[in-house]
């Protein structure tokens, strides 16, 4: 079968042989790098699979950070990799608050473009006519910074929507021209892809981005940009500060003169003092919003419905900088319920079983067990081996003999003051639980993130929490709903943190900061002029930077505690 494949008979040949396409994919990475210096040390030129297993190591990012920069600095690729490396990626650095840059090559812009091809065609088959009409996606792109060496470095996101594979895409899938998306100015980028979609309102069918947080970044971007977009519509003319040349002429184009029946339209809507259902209003014809909305993203899915009356959304992908590695089969599953069927043709991946104590197991992608918790390590075919992307999957089925998993966490992600381990898994469902609460006043949360806080006595857990009304002149805050989201909060937190805290007092009550509307955003732009991607951009559930802290500090409006202690 071809690396391309691109429809679901080609998805029932990958699946129903996941064992021995994983044994051929081993196979020719193994053939391919058994001489770098890498490989060489453990394998001595072999490419057996018993060998690797035995001597090859698991390991972390900064175990291969040093082979990884010798390329970076101008070394020859077979260091670590038979292919030559043609540039690297840069992880998010956001989850884990590190910087990595990964090797990379056009495989995996090839790997890209099989599963959108394959999203396409489950999507469509799921619901008719889905593909049908234009997307409106919110996709960026960073400036080409490159390697002492020249190679270039960039998020793998934007290194895909810079790629010919998407270039060269029929124009007439998105609303928006290829320029918008090439502008390396977000504000612009995102001012413009608003725009083109609004212009072309009666033809977008669906509505994407990567991750839900852009979907909802796009929304407040609107909220606070309708009026001057309204205008341009009105007067034919794209606003002064759109100064990248090419996206003013491309975005020109499309606006093809006055409209001033479709302005009041928007403006209408735009207007009305509730902004729910504001996305259907808008664009009546959509039929879905595609984005993730597993792992940290599930905090979104409250907000999205808000806007857009519950419009289904489709969580296609997961994926990393190292490897895409599985696809959603069934659309139709609700948000909490995704699992995604890896795709065993992308990389060789191995599972290190986390929920039994003691249990050092390493099996193959067949041999998971269902119900069962593993870290994924990902061998790929530039230069990682066993590599440890830092994810827990939960082994939820199979399809075919392809298994299936939910993405439970990221495995560094944790909060302590005690002993306790707060994993990511756990705020999660906190803040869920808390957001039911909120449904019943007047606040919608737009976003948070949280740390914890040694510097009082005892130390305690702060979350950092950005508020908006559900209507525009909405009341003013009660702060006895967020005193009770507090205390939801503890109450929904593991039993050792309860016994810390209600039993030894060992733990302080739990704090929610408020900050002012815009502190997310800032949050982002702080991490996006570390070298973040916007596309490939989440919030971290926790923050460990001091400097990332220094910006949620300084726009805290208020400060609220939990009222009670938690029960045992
Ligand atoms: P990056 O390498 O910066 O693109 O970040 C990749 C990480 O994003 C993954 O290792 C996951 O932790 C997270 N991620 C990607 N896709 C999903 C998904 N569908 N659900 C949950 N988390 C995801």
């Amino acid at each position: 079968m071809s690396r391309l494949g691109f429809n679901l008979m080609d998805l029932e040949v990958l699946t129903s042989n996941a064992k021995q396409i994983q044994d051929d994919v081993l196979k020719e990475i193994l053939t391919l790098n058994a001489n770098t210096e890498y490989l060489q040390r453990f394998l001595n030129g072999s490419s057996d699979k018993e060998l690797f297993k035995k001597n090859v190591p698991v390991v972390t990012y900064d175990d291969v950070k040093p082979y990884i920069e010798r390329v970076a600095n101008g070394e020859p690729s077979n260091i670590i990799s038979g292919n030559s490396i043609t540039g690297f990626f840069e992880s998010s650095g956001t989850s884990g608050g590190k910087h990595k840059i990964f090797p990379m090559n056009n495989n995996y812009f090839e790997n890209m473009m099989q599963h959108k091809a394959l999203s396409s065609t489950i999507i469509s088959r799921h619901l008719h006519g889905a593909k049908q009409g234009k997307e409106m996606m919110f996709c960026f792109t960073r400036p080409l910074v490159k390697t002492p060496s020249g190679l270039p470095v960039s998020g793998a996101l934007s290194s895909f929507f810079k790629s010919e594979y998407f270039k060269n895409q029929p124009s007439t899938l998105y609303t928006s021209p290829i320029d918008v998306t090439l502008c390396t100015d977000n504000k612009q980028s995102m001012y413009c892809h608003i725009l083109c979609g609004l212009v072309q309102r009666s033809e977008v069918t669906s509505i994407s981005a990567i991750f839900a947080s852009t979907l909802v970044q796009a929304i407040n971007f609107l909220e606070t940009h309708w009026k001057e977009l309204c205008s341009n519509i009105q007067f034919g003319h794209v606003s002064e500060w759109i100064t990248d040349d090419n996206c003013k002429e491309a975005v020109s184009l499309i606006l093809a003169g006055p409209n001033p029946e479709l302005a009041n339209l928007i403006d209408y809507e735009c207007d009305q003092k509730s902004w729910e259902g504001i996305i259907t209003r808008l664009w009546p014809k959509a039929k879905f919003m595609g984005c993730i909305v597993t792992g940290s993203m599930v905090q979104y899915i409250p907000t999205l419905d808000f806007y857009s009356n519950k419009l289904p959304i489709f969580s296609m992908i997961y994926g990393s900088s190292e490897t895409i590695f599985g696809i959603n089969m069934d659309p139709s599953c609700k948000p909490h319920d995704v699992s995604y069927t890896c795709l065993p043709n992308m990389s060789y991946f191995e599972f290190k079983r986390v929920d039994e104590e003691n249990n050092y197991e390493i099996v193959d992608l067949v041999d998971v067990k269902l119900g069962c918790c593993y870290e994924l390590l990902v061998t790929n075919y530039y230069g990682l081996h066993r590599h440890r992307i830092g994810d827990i999957l939960e082994v939820t089925g199979f399809y075919n003999s392809a298994p299936q998993f939910r993405f439970i966490r990221r495995k560094e992600m944790v909060l302590s003051i005690q002993t306790e381990i707060t994993t990511e898994e756990h705020l999660l469902k906190a803040i869920n639980d808390a957001t039911l609460v909120l449904e019943s006043s007047n606040l919608m949360l737009m976003d948070n993130t949280c740390y914890d806080d040694i510097s009082t006595n005892p130390g305690h857990y702060v979350f950092y929490w950005e508020l908006k009304p559900k209507n525009v002149n909405g009341v003013e805050r009660d702060n006895e709903v967020l005193v009770k989201c507090c205390c939801v909060m503890e109450e929904s937190l593991s039993r050792l943190y309860r016994v810390f805290r209600s039993k030894d007092g060992s733990i302080g009550p739990l704090e929610i900061r408020v900050v002012q509307q815009g502190t997310f955003d800032s949050l982002m732009y702080f991490f996006v002029s570390r070298g973040s991607s916007i596309s490939q951009y989440k919030t971290p559930v926790c923050i460990k930077s001091s400097e990332a802290l220094a910006v949620l500090e300084d726009n805290v409006v208020d400060r609220v505690f939990s009222d009670k202690c938690p029960s045992l």
